[in-house]
């Protein structure tokens, strides 16, 4: 069986070089080959030695998954399906703008969370992606698009930034996830700086200590609630790790983080959770965690809405008036511009299609089934319960 490439960080690619007889240096000539020129056989690499390139073509491979469509919004934004076979599909999104390029990122073909507003969450768990699988999400895109934008040199670098924000929880994946991100950080390879990779989770307490030491690139957080009833609604591992615990790992993970706060993401939903005194809850919630170190900036994102969510966007006066009450407290407060919404590319409507195995509609329906016992009134409105 040939090995893939893409599968590996530089260290990795150093110990498989040594394992056939080849210096550190090789290793770093052929990741270089690799990510910053996007080769895809050996016969390129004219500055490796014709046996190098030998031994690479019988043993190793720089395998990308298929691409299946490609859509462009009206806006810019540019939206890939791979498939990663037995029938799975993941979804990469481009968002250009003026001074950055940002590329959003899947993690896994489906997601075990399974929260309540987001369509990959309603699709259940099929798989964890490789290391490589998320890597050509990145080799692809860059590679694609220094091709395609309309650009003087071809060899400057597009993507200036990486959020893990696509399909999947990335910190469910941490073993393929962390030599990624060194690929994404490594200066033979992407050369992001950690400012400009942010992993996005929904609240792995562990896992969020183990990025601290491993490689602390920034921290998103999907909070969506300010109190642990409402939050083990929408984010059901809310129940294994609630708020407290989470702030508190947050508050933790800023001593290593790349920027002096954690961005706290919060999706709007008509009714649920975007009242005014959710927001009171949120200032109150904030402020009692402020005083133990957190310091936090928050990014309101307008829900979008997918069929079967049953859910519904909070109109922009209200998260307006959401804004001001958490800016008028002193935080510093976002609203997220809705990109790709034409071509089914902003958060949360990644569905890709995975192969449901853990029947996720029949797991929503005894969530919902055995939660609402517990939420207030103004939570179920919006529910159409
Ligand atoms: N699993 C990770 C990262 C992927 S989701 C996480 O949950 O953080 C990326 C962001 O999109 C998260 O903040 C998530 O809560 C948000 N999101 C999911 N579904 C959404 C929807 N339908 N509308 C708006 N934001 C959504
Ligand atoms: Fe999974 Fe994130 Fe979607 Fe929740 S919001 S289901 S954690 S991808």
């Amino acid at each position: 069986m040939t090995t893939n490439l893409l599968d590996y960080d530089l260290e990795g690619l150093v110990a498989l070089c040594e394992q056939l007889g080849e210096k550190r240096f090789r290793a770093t000539q052929l990741f270089r080959w690799i990510h910053q020129k996007g080769a895809t056989n050996f016969e390129q690499m004219t500055d490796l030695a014709k046996s190098l390139r030998e031994k690479l073509s019988t043993s190793a491979c720089i395998q990308v998954p298929k691409v299946v469509s490609r859509h462009e919004s009206t806006d810019g934004t540019i939206k890939w399906l791979f498939d990663v076979g037995a029938g799975d599909v993941i979804e990469t999104v481009f968002i250009p703008e003026a001074d950055r390029g940002t590329l959003c990122i899947s993690s896994q073909a489906g997601c075990a969370v399974g929260c309540r507003f987001c369509s990959t969450g309603h699709q259940g768990f099929s798989r964890n992606l490789t290391t490589g699988e998320i890597v050509s999400q990145l080799w692809f895109a860059e590679h694609f698009l220094r091709q395609h934008l309309d650009r003087k040199n071809r060899q400057d670098r597009v993507i200036s930034n990486v959020v893990m924000m696509g399909m999947g929880e990335p910190l469910q994946n941490y073993a393929q996830l962390l030599p990624a991100l060194k690929v994404m950080l490594d200066d033979h390879g992407y050369g992001l700086s950690r400012r400009r990779v942010t992993v996005s989770t929904s609240g792995f307490v562990r896992m969020i200590d183990r990025l601290a030491k491993d490689c602390p690139v920034a921290l998103a957080v999907s909070l969506h609630a300010p109190q642990d009833t409402l939050r083990d609604y929408l984010v059901p591992l809310n129940k294994k790790h609630p708020i407290a615990e989470l702030l508190q790992a947050c508050t933790r993970y800023q001593a290593a983080a790349p920027r002096d706060f954690i961005t706290f993401e919060y999706c709007m939903l008509d009714g649920v959770n975007d009242q005014p005194e959710h927001a009171h809850q949120l200032v109150a919630l904030m402020q009692t965690h402020a005083a133990r170190g957190l310091s936090c900036k928050f990014n309101l994102i307008p829900f979008n809405p997918f069929p079967a969510s049953g859910l519904k966007r909070s109109d922009m006066p209200q998260v307006m008036a959401f804004a001001k009450i958490l800016m008028d407290a002193g935080i510093v407060t976002t609203i997220r511009k809705t990109r790709g919404d034409d071509i089914d590319a902003a958060c949360g409507q990644l569905a890709g299609d995975v192969q449901d195995r853990t029947s996720a509609d029949q797991r929503m329906a005894a969530q919902r089934q055995g939660m609402l016992g517990g939420i207030k009134v103004v939570v179920l409105k919006g529910l159409g319960a």
